[in-house]
């Protein structure tokens, strides 16, 4: 039996760790950096340095890394030794201050977006302090932030922490207004709940398109798929349930709150949630949580799919995003509570976060649009693309009365006053889990639900701590210059549902007729596609919100509107070259060989029996050699869509013609092959079926 809280966080230099290894004076200096974002002084560093590197030796550590979050979406490490050669030929293991707060990898190949010229190709990391450094692999890492010489981000974490000062700065001028003294600062929390699918090794490695892609760009639909939901809360296949004990315990070690497991609504597919905690820490979390869920399904001779959409036809994986606003002590302030005064200050960040979607939905789109994510959004297994809110009925009805000034009758009728009278309770759990919502109230947080698998959680988070943050700054704009702040204060929370109601919406998302209402009657953005939504990124008002509130330049901006294109473009293009190999090399000469065997067959049964029946032979080698024909015509298609990407300069133009032609031509091809799969001989056909991926874990 493990022990758990004896493994928890064996492998982290945390905060217990820490202050058993750490001089007194050393440790509280290292504190107050973490707290308020200091850098540390350099003979700080030098004592921490130390003793890290003592504590990661004595744990089997040879090598340190800065552990960054590049605009790839993957983490990047580069491994230096710990060891100093000595005069007389031996080697100390060594490590500074120097080295622990800031690196300097040759960073000219990360994808900066033309922001770094080649003249300074060179980034540094820098040391986030307020993320503790862990072992992995043998390696101590160091989870850093990745900058240009500039100083501008190059990292999805540099503007992450950005945005959480932002929203601190703002919030804490809320409280104060609110006469909460005693509270220092105020963070976003986020508890991710990561999908993934699990297949066989051996079945994956015979995919190029798994290998090369991620996700299968052929395949015919198997007899049987998820119609019979016996797959959602199952009992556990004992391989999937050993996998799943050695994942749990491996994160456990590296200190992070792997919570509940189960399988998910496809077959092959399961989920693994976390305790929730600060966000910057939950997205380093959640990072770790993809890299090790691959590493160790290998060691069970597994393979982890992490893709939006591996399998069409079958539901994708998403990754929850629930996320709250919380004081440095941990007080949730998306808590609705039980005096008037607490109600009132819970109405009011309600409200920031109401205000914040509907005038940012088209940044909140973007920050989970991906050529993968483009396979799940809309259609009807996750969120729409619309970006609306779900309140529940309860809330609803609440925020109904405060916008008429009218009386809400439950559980006797109250003239709701703010800060006068106490909400009426309602119960969490009618907060109902309405699944086709994109951005879901709770109970005492949002659930964001329309990322993608494989995304990093750093950029909705960045987009809602920003927005959330831009509208705590409006708020408190005017309740700054009150009179009378009870009254003043109802005003602002009545006239925010007044304009911002449109985006609540408790209704089915994925009905045609709502869509319409959302769309033409309320004016809600449907932004389908990556290509679609991409541009908005560029608006001048998002400009001016993350320039107000210091988390993006406009050259930063501008920098990963050209990553992100570019990116998409990239994964598709990967993609169709995937697709032309397979068919050209393998699906063609397949088929071809069967149609053989189907003509051999005929010839000896004719010679064997002139009065034979050889229909079926005729009738399967004619349907295929028209399919196989079809094929070829598809590949010419597909290959001259590729050749005529050549000619469009543009970069979004670029992607669109990706988006147009290319991924259409690829659909095309596949059909022509999916059905012709259904009619060759399994022991011609190159690859695993969709059945023997989906149900290859016993
Ligand atoms: P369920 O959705 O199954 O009812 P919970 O609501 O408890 O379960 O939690 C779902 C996810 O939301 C978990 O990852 C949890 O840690 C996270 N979560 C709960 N409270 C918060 C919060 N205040 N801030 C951010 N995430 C939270
Ligand atoms: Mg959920």
């Amino acid at each position: 039996m493990t022990n758990v809280p004896e493994i928890f966080g064996c492998l982290v230099f945390n905060d217990t760790t820490m202050k058993a290894r750490l001089p007194k004076e050393t440790y509280k200096a290292m504190k107050t950096a973490a707290q308020i974002g200091k850098r540390l002084d350099i003979n700080v560093a030098n004592v921490v340095a130390n003793a890290m590197k003592d504590w990661a030796v004595e744990n089997g550590a040879t090598h340190f890394t800065h552990w960054f979050q590049p605009m790839t979406g993957i983490t990047a490490e580069k491994h230096d030794s710990f060891i100093s050669p000595t005069d007389d030929g031996n080697v100390i293991m060594e490590f500074s201050g120097k080295e622990l707060v800031r690196g300097e990898p040759d960073a000219s190949s990360f994808p900066s977006g033309g922001l770094r010229a080649t003249f300074e190709a060179r980034g540094y990391t820098a040391w986030d302090p307020t993320s503790y450094a862990f072992i992995k692999d043998g390696t101590l890492c160091i989870p850093t932030a990745f900058c240009s010489y500039g100083g501008e981000a190059l990292d999805k974490k540099t503007p992450l922490l950005r945005s959480m000062e932002a929203i601190n700065r703002q919030a804490m001028r809320i409280l104060k207004l609110f006469g909460n003294t005693e509270v220092h600062s105020v963070k976003t929390t986020v508890g991710p709940e990561q999908e993934y699918f699990l297949i066989d090794k051996e079945v994956y490695d015979k995919r190029p398109d798994l290998i090369y892609t991620g996700r299968t760009l052929f395949g015919a639909k198997p007899p049987k798929g998820q119609e019979l939901d016996d797959h959602y809360f199952g009992s556990l296949k004992p391989r999937v349930a050993a996998f799943m004990r050695d994942l749990d315990e491996e994160l456990w070690k590296l200190g992070i709150y792997a919570k509940t497991k189960h399988n998910e609504v496809a077959p092959a597919q399961h989920e693994l949630a976390p305790i929730f905690t600060t966000t910057n820490i939950a997205t380093d979390h959640n990072q770790l949580t993809m890299e090790v869920m691959k590493k160790i399904a290998q060691r069970h001779g597994l393979v982890c799919l992490l893709h939006e959409k591996p399998f069409a036809g079958v539901n994708g994986s998403g990754k929850h995003n629930n996320w709250s606003i919380s004081t440095g002590s941990g007080v949730n302030l998306l808590e609705p509570g039980d005096t008037p005064h607490e109600n009132a200050q819970f109405l009011l960040f309600l409200c920031a976060v109401i205000k914040a979607v509907d005038e940012y939905q088209d940044l909140l789109r973007i920050s989970v649009a991906s050529a993968g994510n483009d396979h799940r959004l809309g259609a009807n297994e996750a969120p729409p693309a619309i970006i609306s809110i779900f309140l529940g009925d309860e809330l609803n009805d609440i925020l109904k009365a405060i916008e008429n000034d009218a009386s809400y009758d439950a559980p006797e009728k109250v003239q709701m006053k703010i800060g006068v009278h106490v909400l009426p309770r309602f119960p969490k759990d009618t907060t109902d889990r309405n699944r086709t919502s994109a951005f879901a109230f709770t109970g005492n947080k949002f659930e964001f639900r329309s990322l993608g698998s494989s995304a990093s959680v750093a950029g909705p988070n960045i987009v809602l701590n920003t927005a959330v943050a831009e509208s705590l700054r409006e708020f408190a704009d005017v309740l700054e210059q009150a009179d009378c702040f009870t009254s003043t204060l109802h005003d602002l929370i009545r006239d925010t549902i007044r304009k911002h109601k449109r985006i609540i919406f408790n209704g089915n998302g994925y009905d045609e007729n709502n869509i319409r209402e959302l769309t033409e009657g309320r004016g809600l953005l449907n932004l389908r596609s990556t290509t679609d939504c991409l541009p908005y990124f560029l608006h001048e008002k998002n400009i001016k919100l993350f320039s107000r509130h210091g988390v993006f330049t406009e050259s930063e901006m501008r920098s990963r509107y050209e990553i992100l294109l570019e990116n998409y473009s990239k994964v598709i293009h990967i993609e169709a070259l995937t697709m032309l190999d397979m068919a050209k090399r393998d699906i063609l000469p397949a088929i071809t060989a069967y149609v053989k065997e189907l003509c051999e067959s005929a010839l000896a049964k004719r010679n064997f029996l002139a009065a034979a029946d050889c229909s079926f032979e005729e009738k399967t080698v004619n349907q295929l050699s028209g399919l196989t024909a079809c094929i070829a015509e598809k590949i010419e298609a597909l290959d001259s869509a590729l050749i005529g990407v050549k000619s469009v300069t543009d970069i979004l133009d670029e992607a669109v013609y990706y988006k147009d032609r290319v991924f259409t031509a690829m659909n095309e091809l596949r059909a022509v092959v999916d059905e012709s799969e259904v009619m060759t001989s399994s022991k011609y056909w190159p690859y695993p079926t969709y059945g023997e991926l989906l149900f290859s874990v016993k």
